[in-house]
């Protein structure tokens, strides 16, 4: 917990009266993020056990406002660029190094790309960030990778990538199972897989896994083994990923038996996963100390 802020540890998905739009210090941005929310009704098409959007209060709000988003944002943008929110806790908390806006991060409270809006908020926040010239700041999507292939979607994709962009798509499992039972979804594993070779053969993308401690057992050999043919695969037929970024459950989740792994044994899986795919990053995100 050394590197830890109390605004690293903040990740509430608010601030002040706004609906839409919250910033975060995040340890993956290594900065400031500040977040758009597509999702203000809180529904997704997974059900992951280790999700911490809290669903059992009731969403403020279940519309999208774009001109209010839009607003939103300008205001966080506004006071990330003047530095005036290193002022305001818990970001006057963040260490020096953090006090870079890095990204403005597509997230919420939902998969994003199930908003109708999704390509045209897109374009409203490429815009809003052009309007300022913050070139060096990313427009990244966290994405379940359920709806890359969708059409509407992959218009909301090529203004993304034209603006600094980075999609970090989900994969949490490697076999159709293990992903039913950790995701627990109605989209086909192959859909995810399809999705995933598609958009990488077009942009790199970027590779999201938690893996987690469920009922008393981290993933088996064999997931893993599973899980490393799956991007070997992505990578033999064309498709061009980024990184890795493994990571655990870092803060407390609904299901009492979704636990973070210890240190070690995330540790000696990204040893696994970076001898099987020599050449791609692991960036590894351990959970909070006191839990190991
Ligand atoms: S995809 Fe994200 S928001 Fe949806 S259930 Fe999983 S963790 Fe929660």
């Amino acid at each position: 917990m050394t590197d830890l802020t109390k605004a690293h540890l903040d990740h509430r998905r608010v601030w002040r009266e706004f609906d839409y739009c919250y910033p975060v210090i995040s340890r993956r941005s290594r900065g400031l993020s500040l977040g758009v929310n597509l999702n203000p009704d809180k529904v997704c098409n997974f059900d992951c056990i280790y999700c911490e959007v809290d669903r059992t209060v009731p969403p403020r709000r279940k519309d999208l406002d774009l001109d209010l988003l839009d607003q939103e944002l300008g205001l966080l943008l506004d006071l990330a660029t003047s530095g005036e929110i290193y002022q305001i806790p818990p970001f006057d908390s963040a260490h020096p190094k953090q006090r870079r806006l890095n990204d403005i991060a597509f997230s919420g409270d939902g998969e994003p790309t199930t908003a109708r809006e999704f390509a045209d908020v897109v374009a409203r926040v490429a815009h809003l960030k052009a309007q300022r010239e913050l070139d060096l700041v990313k427009l990244v999507l966290i994405t379940d990778s359920s709806r890359l292939g969708a059409p509407e979607v992959v218009k909301g994709l090529e203004i993304l990538m034209a603006n600094q962009g980075e999609i970090w798509a989900k994969l949490d499992a490697g076999t159709e199972s293990f992903y039913r039972e950790i995701c627990r979804s109605q989209v086909p594993f192959e859909r995810i897989l399809d999705n995933l070779l598609a958009t990488a053969r077009r942009w790199p993308i970027l590779i999201q896994t938690l893996f987690l401690d469920w009922r008393g057992q981290g993933p088996g050999e064999a997931e893993l083994e599973a899980y490393c043919r799956r991007l070997e695969h992505i990578l033999a037929q064309g498709g061009r990923l980024q990184a890795i970024q493994l990571y655990t459950v870092a803060r407390p989740t609904p299901e009492p038996e979704a636990r973070p792994l210890r240190r070690l044994e995330l540790e000696a899986i990204a040893e696994n996963l970076r001898s099987r795919l020599p050449g791609l990053p692991v960036d590894v995100y351990y959970g909070p100390e006191e839990w190991a």
